[in-house]
């Protein structure tokens, strides 16, 4: 249905990936934080959300996850990631859809949509 090996990455660089108390403390654990250090490190408020993931430059989007390689384009921490990233997008990824359909359409299997936000 998707895969994520042949796109940018595009729900990485969502301006909110929220995470919960036990996704901050699972980053904690694998980078040896306390809770405090992490969320500190890895977190800030957004949006109404108390931990939600901070984020870098990016060429292709703008801005993307902390965690996101933009040379690789992959995540480096996918045992540590949060449940919001582990049980997206569920069945079908409106995003590949996309472009499965331009790449097809316009007949270049690199083509990819470029940024789209900067916040
Ligand atoms: S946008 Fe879709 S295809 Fe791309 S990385 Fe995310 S889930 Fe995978
Ligand atoms: S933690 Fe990994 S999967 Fe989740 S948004 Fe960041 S780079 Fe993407």
């Amino acid at each position: 249905m998707f895969d994520c090996s042949k796109c940018p990455g595009y729900c990485c660089s969502y301006p909110l990936i929220e995470l919960n108390k036990r996704d901050v403390a699972r980053l904690g654990k694998h980078f040896g934080l306390s809770f405090e250090k992490a969320q500190k490190k890895f977190t800030v408020e957004r949006w109404g959300a108390k931990y939600s993931m901070r984020r870098k430059a990016d060429k292709i989007f703008g801005r993307i996850c902390q965690f996101f390689d933009t040379k690789e384009r992959r995540c480096t921490i996918y045992e540590a990631r949060p449940s919001t990233c582990r049980s997206y997008p569920g069945g079908r990824c409106g995003y590949y859809d996309f472009l499965s359909s331009e790449r097809s359409m316009q007949r270049d299997p690199k083509f990819i949509a470029t940024t789209w936000n900067k916040s």
